[in-house]
């Protein structure tokens, strides 16, 4: 495993879709609500992770019948189990359905407070490959984060010594939040899903359909999304959100497929692993461009002979900078990906 390799498993998903530090309180969001709950159509919401919560992802909730089915649960059962005070609002029913949309870190480390609350029939579904990645990968992953977060945290105890103001604060707020996240994973064992699927399963009830589907390689090799027929409704996890594509362990070329794919189902709503609802399928067709584009672009200077260095000089992708957030903190490390993809290195 090469060290770049290594650094992205450590750092996956959301952290290389943000920058700043990661617990960085903000004293605009004072109370405990980690969620703002959008309503996408009649029992179906996206619960936007606040700014302030930078490690969760989003989760998409769907209320059926006899439950809710909820999508995607953080990266910790803290998280999770604020969202599920926080839906309380919308809905007295017991939550049925957890899916898991992929094995990154911030998409399924709270899925242990699912049947904590819920003992009773709770289903905790994936594609095949997600909950393999998740037992091969994330817990793995899980089990360094407990050796390498003491270290961090002392490295930020010693700067916080020398450091004063703002900075200190920031610190000390983030060894604050560092140590809660550590002790939570040291104090849960983590669950994995116990339903999975190869390409689809659906689920039917009177008044609603809900299909999760494995629509090809994208994102990584499992992701599924939750699409919601009736509503027009689609709930992407990272396949598809309002930042930039996190590259670390994708299938570029896949990728644009799966998108094309995507593309063809008939929806109207995107509610996505991380930012705000998305109307329409504008980002759709920008990810595919940007993601086209790079590939091209890498392609010929590959074929030309290019170093990875002259590469990440030459790729111009600037056009894209205004239109994706997060371009700037992503781009270096989405060409890289690519040039690996195209030399076989990957
Ligand atoms: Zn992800």
């Amino acid at each position: 495993m090469r060290p770049l390799r290594m650094f992205l498993l450590i750092l996956p998903a959301g952290l290389m879709l943000l920058t700043g530090p990661l617990f960085a309180a903000d004293p605009l969001f004072a109370s405990d609500q980690l969620f703002d709950l959008k309503k996408a159509a009649d029992g179906v919401y996206l619960a936007v992770a606040r700014p302030q919560t930078k490690i969760n992802s989003n989760a998409a909730v769907i209320v059926l019948e006899d439950g809710v089915l909820i999508v995607d649960t953080h990266s910790k059962p803290s998280a999770a189990r604020a969202l599920m005070e926080q839906i309380k609002t919308v809905t007295s029913k017991p939550v049925r359905y957890v899916v898991d949309t992929h094995f990154h870190w911030d998409h399924y480390q709270g899925n242990a407070a699912y049947p904590q609350s819920y003992p009773e029939g709770l289903e905790i579904i994936s594609s095949a490959q997600t909950r393999r990645n998740i037992v091969n990968i994330g817990l793995p992953r899980i089990r360094n984060e407990i050796v390498r977060l003491p270290k961090a945290i002392e490295t930020m105890r010693q700067e916080m010594a020398r450091a004063t103001g703002d900075r200190r604060r920031e610190l000390a707020e983030e060894i604050r939040g560092t140590q809660q996240y550590l002790d939570e994973l040291k104090s849960t064992e983590a669950v994995v899903p116990n339903l999975t699927f190869e390409n689809s399963l659906s689920i039917y009830r009177k008044d609603r359909t809900v299909q999760i589907l494995f629509m090809g390689r994208a994102h990584t090799d499992g992701d599924v999304i939750v699409y919601l027929p009736r509503e027009k409704i689609v709930a992407t996890g990272d396949l598809l959100q309002g930042k930039m594509p996190y590259m670390g362990d994708s299938h570029p070329f896949e990728w644009i497929r799966t998108l094309a794919a995507l593309e063809k189902l008939d929806f109207e709503t995107v509610l996505p692993g991380h930012g705000d609802l998305l109307k329409g399928k504008q980002r759709l067709r920008l990810w595919k461009e940007y993601l086209t584009d790079l590939m091209r672009q890498v392609s010929e200077l590959y074929s030309q002979g290019a170093t990875l260095e002259e590469t990440l000089r030459s790729v111009d992708l600037s056009s894209y900078e205004s239109r994706i957030p997060g371009f700037r903190g992503s781009v270096a490390g989405n060409i890289e990906k690519a040039y690996r993809v195209i030399s076989f290195e990957d």
